[in-house]
C-alpha cells in the first residue's frame, strides 16, 4: 500500500524525525485556516502548497507552489485542488487532486547554504537486507542521478541482527559532506528514519529532498512510503491511510471477493488457482505468442461466484482477445469448477472472446465432458501445452 506524502510525514514525526510542518486540507477555506494556524506556530511567513496524489514529480507538473502570504495561499489552493495533475509518473490524463498539503516554507534564506539531499530506506531483495541509499544530489529524480553521476549514490546495507551502527550513521553524514551540528542532526535523522521504516513494516521510505536548512537542521521535505500489505494486520492504525481513489478500481473489486489480481498490458486474460501456477501460465502464454493481460489467482476455492467475478473483471479490459482458464484440481474438484464456468458464462450473457479451459486433476475427465456438452463456445483442454496451442490458434 502506498501512502500520501502527508501520511508518510505523520509516521515520520511520530518517530521523532524532523519533517516540514504542515496540515492536509480538502477545501480552500480549510487550507486558509490551516495556513493561519501554521503562521502562529512557526515563524516563516511563506507557505508551500502541495498536491497530494500517489505520484512523484508533482513540482514539475505544477502541483507544488510557494505562496508568499495568505492571499497567495488561497489562490494556489484554489488552483491546485480539483486539478488534473499530470506528472512524469502519472498517465496522460493525470490524476485528480483531492487533497493538498499546506506546509511551512523551510527554504527561507539564512547565513548558510541550503542543501537538497536524497535519502531512502528500502529492502534489497538480492541480499535480503534493508539498506539506506543516499546522495548529496537531492531534489532531482534519483534515476537521473543514477544515470548521469552514479558515483554520487551511496549505499549502506544494514545487518538485520545488529541494526544500523553508529559507524554507518557517521559514514552517511560524512559522505553527505556534513559537519558540526548538521553532521549530528543527520546521524539522529537517519537513526530515527530507520526505526520508522522498521516499525511500520515498510518496504520503502524515500525522502527526496531532505534538506539541510540554513540553520543546520535536517528536515524531511517530501515522503514516499510503501507499506507491506502482508503486514498491515499488525498496524490497525494504518488502515485509515488507504485511499481508494488512488487504487485501480478493478483491483479493488477483485480484492473485495478475495481474488489476487494485477492488471497487465497483454491480450490474453488468465484465470488460475495458485500463484505459482499463475506464473507458469503467464510464461506459457508468452511462449505461444500471446501476452498475459493480467495475473489472477482465484485461490483454493475456485467456486462459480469467484470464477464469475474473475471473468467480469477480465472482460472489463478491452485489450483481452482470449481467456485461458487454468485450474489444477487438488482439493477443489474440476467438475465443480467446470460447472462454475458454465454457470458464470450463462450469468454474464454474451462473451465475445474465446475461452480456453484447461482442467487437470481430480475429476478432470468429467469436467471436460461438462464443458464440451454445455453448448457454449468454450474450448476445453486437459494438458497445459494443448491449452497453450489452442490459445495460439486464436491468434493464428
Ligand atoms: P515532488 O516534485 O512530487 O517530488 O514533490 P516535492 O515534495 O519533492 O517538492 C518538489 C520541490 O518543491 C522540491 O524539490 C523543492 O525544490 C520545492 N519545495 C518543497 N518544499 C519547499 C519549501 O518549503 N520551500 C520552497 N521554496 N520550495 C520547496
Ligand atoms: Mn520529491
Amino acid at each position: 500500500m502506498n501512502l500520501h506524502e502527508y501520511q508518510g510525514k505523520e509516521i515520520l514525526s511520530q518517530h521523532g524525525v524532523r519533517v516540514q510542518r504542515g496540515y492536509v486540507a480538502e477545501k480552500v477555506s480549510e487550507a486558509v485556516s490551516k495556513g493561519k494556524q501554521l503562521l502562529t506556530e512557526t515563524n516563516t511567513p511563506c507557505f508551500i502548497v502541495k498536491a497530494q496524489i500517489h505520484a512523484g514529480g508533482r513540482g514539475k507538473g505544477g502541483g507544488v507552489k510557494l505562496a508568499k502570504n495568505l492571499d497567495e495561499l488561497e489562490h494556489y489552493s484554489n488552483e491546485i485542488l480539483g486539478m488534473m495533475l499530470i506528472t512524469p509518473q502519472t498517465s496522460k490524463e493525470g490524476k485528480k487532486v483531492r487533497k493538498i498539503f499546506i506546509g511551512e516554507d523551510v527554504y527561507y534564506p539564512g547565513k548558510n547554504k541550503i542543501e537538497e539531499l536524497y535519502i531512502s530506506v528500502l529492502l534489497d531483495r538480492t541480499t535480503n537486507k534493508n539498506m539506506v541509499m543516499y546522495s548529496s544530489e537531492g531534489g532531482v529524480e534519483i534515476e537521473q542521478v543514477a544515470e548521469e553521476t552514479p558515483d554520487k549514490i551511496f549505499i549502506e546495507k544494514i545487518d538485520p541482527i545488529v541494526g544500523i551502527t553508529d559507524l554507518q550513521l557517521q559514514t552517511i553524514a560524512t559522505n553527505l559532506n556534513l559537519s558540526n551540528d548538521a553532521f549530528d542532526n543527520m546521524c539522529d535523522f537517519i537513526k530515527k528514519l530507520y526505526t520508522a521504516y522498521l516499525e511500520s513494516d515498510a518496504s520503502l521510505f524515500e525522502i527526496n529532498p531532505v534538506i539541510k536548512s540554513s540553520d543546520n537542521k535536517i528536515i524531511a521535505v517530501d515522503a514516499k512510503v510503501t507499506l507491506d500489505d502482508n503486514a498491515l494486520f499488525r498496524h490497525p492504525d494504518f488502515i485509515q491511510y488507504r485511499d481508494e481513489y488512488e487504487e485501480d478500481p478493478l483491483e479493488n473489486e477483485a480484492a473485495s471477493v478475495g481474488l489476487s489480481y494485477v492488471k497487465l498490458d497483454g491480450n490474453v486474460g488468465c484465470i488460475v488457482n495458485g500463484a505459482g501456477l499463475a506464473m507458469a501460465t503467464m510464461d506459457i502464454i508468452k511462449h505461444s505468442g500471446g501476452n498475459p493481460a493480467n495475473f489472477l489467482d482465484v485461490g483454493g476455492t475456485a467456486d462459480a461466484k469467484r470464477v464469475e467475478a474473475a471473468l467480469r473483471i477480465i472482460l472489463n479490459d478491452n485489450n483481452v482477445k482470449a481467456i485461458l482458464v487454468n485450474i489444477f484440481g487438488g482439493i477443489v474438484r474440476c467438475d465443480r469448477v467446470a460447472q462454475g464456468i458454465v454457470d458464470a458464462y450463462k450469468n454474464i450473457g454474451s462473451i465475445d472472446v474465446p475461452i480456453i479451459v484447461r482442467l487437470q486433476g481430480t475429476n478432470a475427465v468429467e469436467a471436460k465432458e461438462i464443458i464440451d456438452n454445455s453448448g457454449l463456445e468454450v474450448i476445453s483442454a486437459i494438458s497445459l501445452q494443448s491449452a497453450a496451442d489452442k490459445v495460439k490458434n486464436v491468434f493464428a
